[in-house]
């Protein structure tokens, strides 16, 4: 790593670690090594690092918790800067917004919401990572979706300035933004969100369901990455065969809609992902993907070859017709 940016960031009490084991770091636990992740505390620092890596033409990439990227085995990375240490939330009750820097865990905004009675954001207290990302991918669950509560937001542009989108500029659909599709060299630093106020009960009550929900339907024995498409795939595959949708369709009658042989629903859908593993000729030495849903990523002692032959193999089978939400992490 170049001598005089680690310089620098001494010099401005800037944190850092180099020589960084991507698989002890990221969420996923995979990847080689990383030169070095910066850990600004403030805007200002992140505003000082973006300009310097901007002025000595680096290649970088922003991080928060590393919750929907896949790093690669054997590939060296350069530069990351973190978020997760510009994380302040704040409530303005006269203006009725809420404002989350970049790094603030959004489960944390949720339940700040929660504190003061807002309501429409119940659905991402389960949802892993950082507000900045949570934007960058329109992120959401259980029709709460950041695009209902976002006022607007400010990014921070390689010259060290700020730059306001409001809602409508934002282009935010289903998980997606601006940011996603036009891979902008910006850096979400703080977002604004409207706050209607709610019953706290009612409010209370929802999150707790969803967050029971979340906890029997989402892998928690291995590293994910959540969903590997935003739609399911298992719908995805019924399009393709009508004798998998017709086996598929009765599945989900007798044991989810009907539940005729127990009083819940199974918590994992090992019996259809064998028969979609058969049917549709899906190989690996390990399987790849969790119990409870195909369209989610394990890790359990994989590498990331295996994973991404698993990901090309339904990307055969799948096509576009679902759009998909992990980001595997290329060498820049
Ligand atoms: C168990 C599990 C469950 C999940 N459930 C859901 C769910 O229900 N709904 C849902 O929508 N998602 C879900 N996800 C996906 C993930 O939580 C979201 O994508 C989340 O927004 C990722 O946040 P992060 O901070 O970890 O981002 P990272 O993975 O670190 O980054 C994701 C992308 O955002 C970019 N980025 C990050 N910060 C900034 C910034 N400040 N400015 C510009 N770009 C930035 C990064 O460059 C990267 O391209 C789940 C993930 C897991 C592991």
């Amino acid at each position: 790593m170049n001598d005089n940016f680690l310089n620098f960031l001494s010099s401005e009490s800037i944190e850092f670690t180099t020589g960084v084991q991507l698989s002890k770091f990221s969420y996923f636990k995979t990847g080689g090594t990383a030169s070095v992740i910066i850990f600004p505390d403030s805007q200002k620092q992140l505003s000082l690092c973006f300009k310097w890596i901007d002025n000595h033409d680096l290649a970088f990439k922003v991080i928060g918790d590393t919750c929907n990227v896949m790093f690669l085995d054997n590939v060296d990375y350069g530069i990351f800067i973190s978020t997760t240490r510009i994380s302040s939330i704040f409530y303005n009750s006269d203006k009725s917004i809420i404002t989350a820097e970049c790094g603030a865990l959004l489960p944390e905004l949720s339940r700040f919401a929660l504190s003061y009675s807002v309501t429409g954001f119940e659905g991402f207290e389960g949802i892993p990572g950082t507000v900045g990302a949570a934007v960058f991918m329109n992120a959401g669950a259980y029709g709460d979706e950041i695009k209902s509560v976002i006022d607007s937001l400010d990014v921070l542009l390689p010259d060290g300035t700020l730059k306001t989108y409001s809602l409508k500029q934002l282009r935010l659909s289903h998980r997606n933004s601006i940011f996603r599709s036009e891979n902008k060299n910006e850096i979400i630093v703080c977002a604004r969100f409207k706050a209607n106020i709610g019953h706290l009960l009612t409010i209370y009550n929802r999150m707790s369901l969803l967050h029971a929900k979340r906890h029997k339907y989402q892998e928690w024995m291995y590293p994910t990455l959540g969903s590997i498409y935003s739609g399911s795939i298992y719908r995805s595959l019924a399009k393709k065969d009508l004798y998998y949708k017709f086996i598929s369709s009765i599945y989900y009658l007798v044991f989810y809609k009907l539940k005729l042989f127990r009083r819940e629903a199974p918590d994992n859908r090992k019996w259809l992902n064998d028969f979609t593993v058969k049917r549709f000729g899906i190989t690996y030495d390990k399987q790849p993907f969790s119990n409870k849903d195909m369209n989610t990523l394990i890790n359990n002692d994989h590498s990331t070859d295996d994973l991404l032959d698993y990901l090309d193999q339904l990307h055969e089978l799948i096509g576009n017709d679902i759009p998909i939400e992990n980001e595997i992490v290329k060498k820049f």
